[in-house]
């Protein structure tokens, strides 16, 4: 009989189907159980290969893109970094209009990928016609056999998730998830997430994790959008100063907000306590876990999932430097002796 060699055909047949690892030390005071989906696993290392993956296969389906096309967003992120990957294995063109804000690290890597990138000013309000908004809008009209993927605005985001978090989720726990915790951006993640689940079993309790800085909490609560809300906040990826299409407010039960501060060192917590290197969301989603447990939110018999969006390795020059820390002052206050305390 003839050995079959066993490979995969590309990057792309990696995506997805994420594990799940239970959190042992970092949740050792609190009741329950607790489960991260790590995202990290993805081979472009964030969740946001699977809405990159399947938007453009939707595209592909409907006849909107054929090879040599152009795949086109605004986004110096994970998104940004999934879209080139998987332009490549497709070959497509992909442009990106970033901000001006962008580390060289990231516009580098984005470069890498072989991703044209279009540096846009970051001090000029949206309706300009420089901002990264305006310009990758009139890119995407002037290039024939474009797809503009709008992450914030487009449904096809919570439909990744949809067909592919949410089923794996409940398969992994066989039906017995109690809360999921996930951090909300476009809200892409914790929507399609949330509507799967919330179709497999009502009951299932979905905890938004917002920043201090963002209007999503209260829009949540008042459905009004409060100025007020906003103002600067370092964490990159969650909260919003603006209403994405993309976030289903009705099927979120309930929002909370957490710092920059308590969300990079519980960011530093679990890297060194599990042993898993994620993100600064990843982070906050624990501190949120941390809060919501303070609120007496889960009890013994809970089985609470955890999504970890990306890895650790973004985030170098910030969470994982003690200089930038220092800088923050996040080593300031009493903190400093918890900080202390983890490095064993
Ligand atoms: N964490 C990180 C690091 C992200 O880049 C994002 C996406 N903006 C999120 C969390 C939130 O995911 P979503 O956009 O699906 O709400």
């Amino acid at each position: 009989m003839k050995e079959e060699i066993k490979a995969y055909n590309s990057v792309l047949e990696l995506i997805g189907n994420t594990p799940l690892i239970k959190l042992n030390k970092v949740s050792a005071d609190l009741k329950g159980n607790f489960y991260a989906k790590v995202e990290a696993f993805n081979p472009g290392h964030s969740t946001k290969d699977r809405i990159a993956l399947y938007i453009i296969e939707e595209a592909e389906k409907r006849g909107i893109l054929k090879p040599g096309d152009t795949i086109i967003e605004t986004t110096s992120g994970n998104t940004g970094f999934s879209l080139a990957m998987v332009s490549i294995i497709k070959g497509y063109d992909c442009i990106l209009a970033v901000s001006s804000k962008s580390s060289k690290d990231k516009i580098d890597m984005l470069r890498s990928m072989g991703a044209k990138v279009y540096v846009c000013p970051a001090h000029v309000s949206a309706d300009d016609e420089r901002s990264y908004y305006n310009v990758a809008k009139r890119l995407h009209e002037e290039t024939k056999g474009s797809v503009y993927i709008n992450q914030y605005f487009n449904d096809l985001n919570v439909d990744a998730h949809y067909r592919s978090t949410g089923p794996e989720i409940w398969e992994q726990t066989k039906g017995k998830i109690t809360h999921l915790v996930a951090c909300s951006g476009t809200g892409g993640t914790i929507s399609g997430t949330a509507r799967f689940l919330k179709e497999m079993n009502p009951n299932i309790k979905i905890l938004g994790v917002d920043a201090f800085g963002s209007v999503l909490k209260k829009y949540h609560e008042t459905r009004e959008f409060d100025n007020d809300e906003i103002y600067p906040y370092r964490i990159e990826g969650i909260g919003k100063n603006l209403i994405p299409t993309a976030t289903d407010f009705d099927i979120i039960d309930k929002f909370i907000k957490v710092s920059d501060e308590d969300s990079a060192h519980t960011a530093r917590e679990i890297v060194k306590k599990e042993g898993l290197f994620v993100g600064y969301t990843s982070g906050a989603a624990f501190q949120a876990v941390k809060q919501y447990a303070e609120d007496g939110e889960f009890d013994a018999d809970s089985n609470v999932v955890i999504i970890f969006p990306d890895h650790g390795s973004r985030y170098m020059s910030k969470v994982f430097s003690d200089e930038w820390m220092s800088e923050q002052g996040f080593f300031d206050s009493v903190n400093q002796e918890e900080a202390l305390k983890i490095e064993i």
